[in-house]
């Protein structure tokens, strides 16, 4: 069956997935493989931009491939490499920096969220970050890139990047991406407050062990208006009843919701009923995620078959835009 045209995206390795990396992306990264021709990219040389050290980088590289793969992406099937396997998008964000603007690059919020959290570091990188990750979507002529509502900002300017060049060189070699809207679900971290992230350590890796899962979700933050087990409890305001609704049968959920507006149940039994099921839902995904570990040649071989295919492509994309602006053959 032919698929309904090709899909990009990317991030930067980060090692060991979390719950908001999985809900958040990757359960997504899977299910688009039944339509479209999906190319999935660990971003490298983005990381470059903010890291301090380049020391667990490769190791990360390796620990997010396996969550990858351990979760569903088929490799037969998608293309899955590491960004610097593919040199010819250092060329195209070269190319494409030459009909971009500054001006365009220092206005973007995210660039001045950067700069202000490393304003020790405003380095050339950060700044050309957005074209570094049109280069990545166009090389490989990926016509939609699925991205939540907040970052639509970038594929904007993305294609307003092509347009440009198409424009500068009278071509059209290069294909405008459309977004592909996806609900990206906000995952709170174990602090009930803010969006779950590893820098602020209130992750659940899903790569963890099942005593280690159970131990981050007791120490989960519940509804704050409950104090005592005898107070009720607010369920839409309780962060291990998000997950419930994730990860347990619409039955649970239902009589969790009821228990916990009557008292009915504690935290303490609501979060071991979360636990059981979260290490339920991933065992699957750990047992075929150490398999893959006894063997790190085998999940390196992927991702260099996976460069080989995208250099491939890469290449004719270039040939094209080499043309189009003339340069010497
Ligand atoms: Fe949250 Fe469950 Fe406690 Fe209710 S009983 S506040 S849903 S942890």
């Amino acid at each position: 069956m032919s698929k309904k045209g090709r899909v990009f995206s990317g991030a930067r390795p980060t090692g060991r997935q979390h719950l908001g990396n999985y809900l958040g992306a990757m359960q997504n990264y899977v299910a688009l493989q039944q339509d479209y021709d999906c190319i999935y990219c660990i971003v490298d040389l983005h990381a470059l931009t903010t890291l301090e050290t380049t020391q667990e980088l490769t190791q990360n590289t390796y620990e997010m491939a396996l969550d990858w793969l351990a979760v569903g992406i088929r490799p037969e099937e998608s293309i899955m490499f590491v960004q610097s396997h593919v040199p010819q998008v250092t060329e195209l964000h070269t190319i494409l920096s030459m009909v971009t603007p500054l001006g365009k690059l220092t206005d973007l919020p995210t660039f001045k969220e950067k700069a202000r959290q490393q304003p020790q570091n405003i380095n050339y990188g950060l700044v050309g970050y957005p074209v570094l990750m049109t280069a990545d979507i166009v090389l490989y002529k990926a016509g939609l890139v699925p991205v939540g509502v907040d970052q639509a900002p970038h594929l904007e300017f993305a294609r307003e990047v092509v347009r440009s060049f198409n424009y500068r060189y009278q071509t059209n070699v290069l294909i405008e991406p459309a977004m592909k809207a996806t609900e990206v679900p906000k995952v709170i971290g174990i602090d009930g407050v803010n969006k779950m992230s590893k820098s602020l350590d209130n992750h659940i890796e899903l790569a963890s062990t099942p005593e280690e899962t159970r131990q981050r979700v007791m120490m989960m933050v519940t509804d704050p208006q409950r104090q005592r087990r005898s107070d009720p409890g607010r369920p839409e305001v309780c962060n291990v009843f998000s997950l419930h609704k994730v990860f347990s049968s619409p039955e649970e959920v239902a009589e969790i919701d009821r228990d916990c507006r009557n008292a009915g149940i504690g935290c303490v039994d609501c979060k071991k009923k979360l636990a059981a099921n979260l290490n339920a839902h991933l065992e699957p995904f750990r047992t075929k995620r150490s398999a893959l570990n006894e063997n790190p040649d085998a999940v390196w071989d992927i991702l260099h078959e996976g460069a080989r295919r995208a250099r491939t492509i890469a290449e004719e994309t270039m040939v094209e835009v080499r043309a189009a602006i003339g340069l010497p053959k």
